[in-house]
């Protein structure tokens, strides 16, 4: 059987800049957004099979995607595995679920703990495998248990502890564990006081963020003792410019798209940063965004 025989609802080369908040990237040979759990199972199935190399990606604001694209298959999980469901002090939310909805959800429901998260743009699923985090606060944080696939599409429950979780990081991506969803652990409070610190934590993020152009947050993670923003700032790169992609003039740890950046420009830039601040200061700059494809 072929493939859009079996799934008719996978694409064959999707342009991947309409997935990533990047807004650039060549085209996934296969593209395909499931629908169930079971669809899921059954699509990883085939493409083990038929060794078919693929990627799974959340809401793609954390990727970079190369101009030659993606051999093999992207999987989505979003939009259509996002329900979220209140129970008493806990949210149970499927992997495609957005942050910023889910904090809302705990919000209209006077549950405190996720006010961190309300501006993260990111799927719960990429939250959890990034352990992504805001404000002294991460995932890890909130996390009780989280529903995965393990590497043989076993379905397991995993508690807090038994996810790995570090500086932007968790056992997800050393596992290939494909995340289904989560139970978040919240406390009651006042309805009032969480609408205020969302608003407060938004105004922060719209005064500093460079909110208004395609980016992916911040490039680099956090050197030990240094802050990435600050050393890029120091070494006068505020505003440097490769074709389209430029060094945000807001928020140095952002490399914005001016709108006609190939993903090529941001990877030149990238690179120019990291052996510029390791010339200067001799530290090494770790992107946090990962890229995905072919890039040199
Ligand atoms: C404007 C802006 C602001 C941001 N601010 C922050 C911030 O304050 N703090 C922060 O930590 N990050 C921030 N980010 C980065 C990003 O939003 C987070 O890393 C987010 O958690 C990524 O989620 P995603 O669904 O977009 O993941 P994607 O970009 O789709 O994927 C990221 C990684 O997770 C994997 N993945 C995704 N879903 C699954 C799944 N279900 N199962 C297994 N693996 C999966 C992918 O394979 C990939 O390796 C920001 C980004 C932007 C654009």
């Amino acid at each position: 059987m072929q493939l859009n025989d079996l799934f008719p609802n996978v694409k064959f080369d999707e342009p991947m800049k309409n997935h990533i908040s990047f807004k650039v990237g060549g085209k996934a040979d296969i593209f395909f957004e499931p629908s169930s759990i079971r669809e899921l199972i059954e699509f990883i199935k085939y493409v083990k099979e038929n060794n078919i190399p693929h990627i799974i990606m959340g809401n793609g604001t954390n990727m970079l995607v190369s101009d030659d694209g993606v051999r093999g298959a992207v999987v989505k999980l979003g939009p259509k595995l996002s329900s979220i469901e209140v129970i008493d002090d806990s949210i149970i939310a499927q992997c495609g679920a957005i942050l910023l909805e889910v904090s809302k959800i705990a919000a209209a429901n006077s549950l405190t703990g996720l006010e961190f998260a309300s501006g993260i743009p990111g799927s719960i699923g990429g939250a959890i495998t990034m352990n992504a985090g805001a404000y002294g606060k991460e995932m890890k944080d909130v996390l009780e248990e989280v529903e995965v696939l393990d590497s043989n599409l076993e379905y397991k429950v995993l508690q807090n502890k038994e996810m790995e979780f570090g500086y932007r990081k968790s056992a997800v991506e050393k596992n290939n564990y494909i995340v289904l969803g989560a139970k978040l652990k919240l406390m009651k409070g006042n309805k009032a006081d969480i609408k205020a610190l969302m608003e407060e934590y938004d105004e922060r993020r719209r005064s500093k963020q460079p909110l208004e152009l395609p980016s992916a947050g911040s490039v680099f993670k956090r050197p030990e003792g240094y802050y990435a923003g600050k050393l890029i700032e120091e070494a006068g790169l505020r505003g440097m410019t490769i074709g389209g992609a430029q060094v945000s003039e807001k928020h140095c740890g952002f490399i914005v798209n001016k709108g006609d950046a190939t993903a090529g420009d941001i990877y030149n830039l990238i690179k120019h940063i990291q052996k510029n601040i390791y010339e200067r200061f001799g530290v090494k700059l770790e992107t946090e965004v990962k890229l995905i494809g072919k890039f040199e």
